[in-house]
């Protein structure tokens, strides 16, 4: 039987004609990761079982065959009262898995639990300032919709009430070690299960950090279709029908190309396509646009950096980049550097008429450049948001820092890894040791820091907030850590206090911004591709790093590489080898770990620090895969601030030839 199932009902409500593509073998899906890492990114496995234990004395439903957990949860409904987990419920070609279905008597009390945290406590914080349903939340309620439709139509003798059950991140954890009692394990099978360890009796577990908010009203307007500003075309109910019938019959639904469907999850890579399988994005646009091959390699308006007018594109029958005139883009007026619009007419120009010159403001850039004072710091930060605070006192998703990097320039040029920071221990909070060491290493000269993008003042306001907050630390030490962020960040408009600090950070991405621009670029600013530019294109970068000068006692002082590595290498085709790929041995003894670390896109994203931590925080391993991890996790930030300094370089030389 092909049920419409939750998952399906919001990929239908993404897209209906996904609803063909889904689970066929020839269309492959890219959204499908290891569930292993994407339950460690987004604590989902955890908020789950912890939302089992605010139901004390459910029984859990635990197979996956249909007709067998059909079978256990309707023997249970006979029951006069029941806590089900994972309840099974089937309305003809519907069919759902409800997380938390409590029975009293004629009542259904119907949780669906989401790992995503909410300030608000009723459910007009699911609504925008003009009433409606808040786009963001949209999802997430009307996942509650479909179920609560499917409930109702199944049992129509009882009454249905509906809840969204979140992370509250205005509450306080009061139990230590709570995230602890939740630890990620892979079953023999390879599926993802969480070992419960522990007391998880109400009382052991404190302060409630899951809160369920009733949604009942907001389900009854969107099964209405009041609850947007614009009514659907068609009615919830309608809609259910008509994406479980075409599942049912596997037939496609034709929807609009839009620029979502550039997001689209069901795309082949060229080498995929030659061993037979098919791209269900070319497909859509063979059949509704009638593009042919060499339309699917032209550059599209798509691929502009920052394209905030895509959809007006769309619209108006322009998607490709040699569509465009200057006027399109234009919107911003130009200052002494780069505006956005500049920079993204600069890209389409260059992109049309395949002109591969780099664009570097040398005066712009070299003004700037001498008002930096030496040493030079450049720092990276590895971060994340836990669901489930690592002891008492902290806050569900709070700001967690646990590594960092820091590399130095002198005035002579003279390069090394000056400091590191990794938290590895298991279950504390890591932020005040990781600004006391952060400060250590910066407070030693007056010299200019530089971060990449925003997230290092981000976090460091963060970790300000926390310390207002926290009663853990003298008060002397607290004012010398504040004082520290003060001096090198520029203050949040979350907080009162406002100020620009004397020291504060140069945002290298930035600078890239309104200096700098190569082709080879294309949309991105991201340190991950303008690095393998830079090496590319920088003759000086080339030669330097081409030769054994960086590791422990090398020219290059290193605090994690060995002797004499060399960063660029050529692969058997004669191309520069993207440095983050040359890291074998990060990831040695790593055996479970080892696919997704070894991932490029996912080590792309900056994602493999975060989970890596998590994995050692949440997840049991051995001494080996640990030390293993810590080693990579070093490394890999190493790279980071190392690649920070190369474009820095690059950028100096560039200047100074043409001086
Ligand atoms: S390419 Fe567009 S229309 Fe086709 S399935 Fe993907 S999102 Fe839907």
């Amino acid at each position: 039987m092909r049920y419409l199932t939750k998952s399906r009902f919001k990929l239908a409500e993404e897209c209906p004609t996904k609803l063909y593509y889904t689970r066929k073998k020839e269309y492959p899906d890219k959204s499908v990761e290891d569930p292993f890492l994407a339950a460690l990114a987004e604590g989902g496995f955890q908020v789950g079982e912890l939302a089992k234990c605010y139901f004390p004395g459910g029984i859990d439903i635990k197979s996956l065959d249909y007709n067998e957990v059909l079978e256990q949860t309707n023997a249970l409904l006979t029951n006069e009262n029941a806590i089900i987990y994972e309840a099974a419920i089937r309305y003809k070609n519907l069919f759902i898995r409800a997380d938390v279905l409590v029975k009293q008597g004629n009542k259904f009390y119907l949780h669906e639990v989401k790992a995503k945290s909410c300030d608000f406590d009723d459910e007009t914080g699911f609504l925008s300032t003009k009433g409606f349903l808040a786009p963001a939340w949209k999802p997430y309620v009307h996942d509650v919709a479909f179920q609560k439709y499917v409930l109702t139509r199944a049992f129509p003798q009882m009454q249905v009430f509906s809840y969204l059950m979140l992370v509250d991140k205005t509450k306080t954890a009061t139990a230590n070690g709570l995230n602890q009692k939740f630890q990620l394990t892979k079953n023999d099978t390879g599926r993802t299960e969480i070992n419960v360890t522990g007391d998880t009796s109400l009382q052991a577990l404190g302060e409630k950090l899951l809160i369920s908010i009733n949604v009942d009203n907001l389900v009854s307007k969107i099964w209405s279709g009041s609850a947007s500003k614009t009514p659907p075309a068609i009615s919830f109910e309608k809609s259910i029908l008509h994406f479980a019938t075409n599942y049912e019959t596997d037939t496609k639904i034709d929807s609009p190309i839009t620029p979502d469907c550039w997001k689209c999850q069901f795309t082949c890579t060229p080498e995929e396509e030659a061993s037979g399988l098919k791209s269900g994005f070319k497909e859509c646009l063979q059949n509704r646009l009638g593009w042919n091959d060499a339309q699917f390699m032209l550059p599209t308006v798509i691929e502009v950096w920052d394209n905030r007018s895509k959809k007006k594109l769309f619209e108006n029958g322009k998607i490709f980049m040699h569509q465009l005139s200057e006027n399109d883009l234009k919107d911003s007026a130009g200052g002494t550097t780069l505006s956005r619009t500049e920079r993204q007419w600069l890209q389409v120009n260059r992109t049309v008429n395949k002109d591969n010159t780099a664009y570097l403001d040398k005066v712009g850039l070299k003004d700037l450049m001498d008002s930096f004072a030496y040493p030079l710091h450049f720092i990276d930060f590895e971060t994340s948001m836990v669901a489930i605070p690592f002891n008492a006192g902290r806050k569900p998703y709070e700001q967690t820092a646990f590594q960092f990097s820091h590399h130095t320039m002198d005035a002579d040029g003279n390069v090394k890894h000056a400091g590191q920071f990794l938290f590895t221990e298991k279950g504390k909070f890591p932020n005040y040791d990781f600004l006391r060491s952060l400060k250590k290493e910066l407070e030693q000269d007056e010299g200019t820091i530089f971060r990449y993008a925003a997230h290092e003042n981000t976090v460091l306001n963060q970790i300000y907030i926390q310390l207002i907050n926290d009663d853990s630390i003298s008060a002397t030490e607290k004012e010398e850590l504040k004082s520290f962020i003060r001096e090198i960040t520029t203050s949040s408009n979350q907080l009162a206090e406002q100020w620009e600090g004397p020291r504060k950070m140069v945002d290298m991405l930035q600078l890239v911004k309104e200096y700098y621009y190569d082709p080879l670029m294309k949309g991105s600013n991201s340190i991950k591709v303008v690095l393998p530019t830079i090496l590319q294109t920088s003759d000086y970068i080339h030669d330097k790093y081409s030769q054994a000068i960086y590791g422990k006692n090398s020219a290059i002082k290193s605090l994690n590489f060995e002797d004499d590595w060399i960063w660029i290498q050529k692969d058997a085709n004669g191309k520069t080898i993207n440095p983050y790929k040359l890291l074998p041995a990060l990831f040695e003894g790593v055996e479970r770990t080892e696919d997704f670390l070894t991932d490029s896109a996912y080590l792309a994203d900056g994602g493999a620090a975060m989970t890596a931590y998590m994995k050692m925080q949440f997840s049991n391993m051995t001494k080996e895969e640990r030390e293993a991890l810590i080693h990579g996790l070093l490394r890999y930030c190493e790279l980071d601030t190392l690649a920070m300094v190369m474009i820095f370089e690059a950028w100096r030389e560039w200047i100074k030839e043409s001086d």
